[in-house]
């Protein structure tokens, strides 16, 4: 899995995450509307789900400066290159700037 690629399914998992946290705390929902057991095993999942947020936020932070240090090493071929929309050469395969 190129680094891209990584930091993609981060992106998307976190954000799945945080979907799920928000229909978790409208407080139109009916564990939202009681004080029970119920209540209390949401807050803890909110809690849960906040901490993955967290972990993948640190996760995508130790794959970031990885991109910067491939710039030096990419050996992939031509075919893998290609151009960002802002313009800039990059490699699809290790995402190093060229
Ligand atoms: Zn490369």
């Amino acid at each position: 899995m190129s680094v891209k690629k990584a930091i993609w399914a981060i992106d998307l998992l976190m954000e799945n995450k945080q979907k799920v946290k928000a229909g978790m705390l409208d407080p139109e929902k009916p564990w939202n509307c009681r004080e029970d057991c119920v209540t209390s095993l949401v807050r803890t999942e909110v809690n849960n789900l906040q901490n993955d947020v967290e972990w993948l936020q640190a996760i995508k932070r130790q794959l970031l400066p990885e991109q910067h240090r491939t710039k030096i090493v990419c050996r992939h071929p031509k075919k893998d290159h290609d151009i960002d929309p802002d313009g800039r050469k990059y490699c699809m395969n290790c995402n190093a700037n060229l």
